[in-house]
């Protein structure tokens, strides 16, 4: 049976990007007799609007694709905490108090989410204080992991190269838990079988690869989809004021002929697919 997963972040309106997003997973599901699951990710404290999360279930239903709704993030930190301290007993994490600016100032190479960080804190020794972040030593967790591979069922089979994002933090002192252990976590915990996101999230499979191996979890199959694009060729996004789902749902339109829309590709906007892995994440 084929599980997958929607998982938005509450942190701005659904757009058609993310209608596609829905469908594609939505369809992948259908296809292996399976099931879709909506999994709010409303962990970022900062930018999270509760209240969106209403929104996205609406524009689901308006867009006629069936789901079921598992936990959403902020019920589910006791889990991040218990791997990031399984995580800690196996000596692979460290505390980090440098700031963003410092780590900006000291980075001398960038990986696919920005500057790697030099290490200043794993030089300095353990000095944790409530305020530190978590960051995985990522020489000690490659070393003991070896060699990885993960398939995906669109780009082929491919070799797990998490170093390449450098020593990236896990556990962090304000959202909680990161993205990457967080989205690992759920996706063992709630059985999903195929991953389907966007290409911009590729880079972060090797990374999710590596976790799974760490904490020992279920190894599922990815389908990065092609993500929508404008006619300059960059991704559709909000603060570029593409159209909110919600408003076209308020102002009368019907959710299913947008699906339909979107599954034949047919778009008169200068709206595109695009499969460029190194589209900014
Ligand atoms: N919450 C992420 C987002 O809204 C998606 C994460 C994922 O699909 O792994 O971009």
């Amino acid at each position: 049976m084929t599980v997958t997963r929607f998982a938005p972040s509450p942190n701005g309106p659904l757009h058609l990007g993310h209608a596609y997003s829905a469908i594609v997973g939505h369809d992948r599901a259908r296809r292996g007799g399976g099931e879709f699951l909506l999994r709010i990710e409303d962990i970022d404290g900062a930018r999270s609007r509760p209240e969106l999360a209403d929104e996205f279930r609406a524009d689901l239903t308006w867009l006629g694709l069936e789901y079921r709704e598992v936990a959403p993030q902020s019920q589910r930190i006791a889990s991040y905490r218990a791997a990031a301290d399984e995580l800690r007993a196996m000596g692979i994490l460290y505390p980090c108090t440098c700031t963003r600016a410092e780590v900006a100032a000291a980075a001398v190479a960038h990986g696919p989410d920005g500057p790697l960080y030099p290490g200043t804190c794993l030089r300095r020794g353990p000095v944790p204080g409530p305020d530190a972040a978590w960051r995985l030593d990522m020489e000690q967790a490659t070393l003991l992991a070896g060699p990885l591979e993960w398939m995906d069922e669109r780009h082929g089979l491919q070799q797990a190269r998490p170093e390449r994002f450098g020593d990236v933090v896990l556990w962090r002192k304000d959202a909680p838990a990161s993205y990457h252990l967080a989205a690992t976590l759920d996706d063992a915990a709630d059985g999903i079988t195929h991953v389907t996101r966007g290409v911009d999230l590729f880079h972060s499979t090797h990374i999710h690869r590596l976790i799974q191996h760490l904490l020992g979890l279920p190894v599922p199959v990815w389908h990065h989809h092609a993500v929508l694009v404008e006619a300059d060729g960059r991704k559709l996004a909000k603060r570029r004021d593409a159209p909110a789902l919600a408003d076209r749902r308020r102002a009368g339109e019907d959710g299913r002929c947008v699906v339909a829309e979107v599954r034949a590709a047919l778009f008169d906007t200068g709206i595109s697919l695009s499969d460029a892995i190194d589209l900014e994440p």
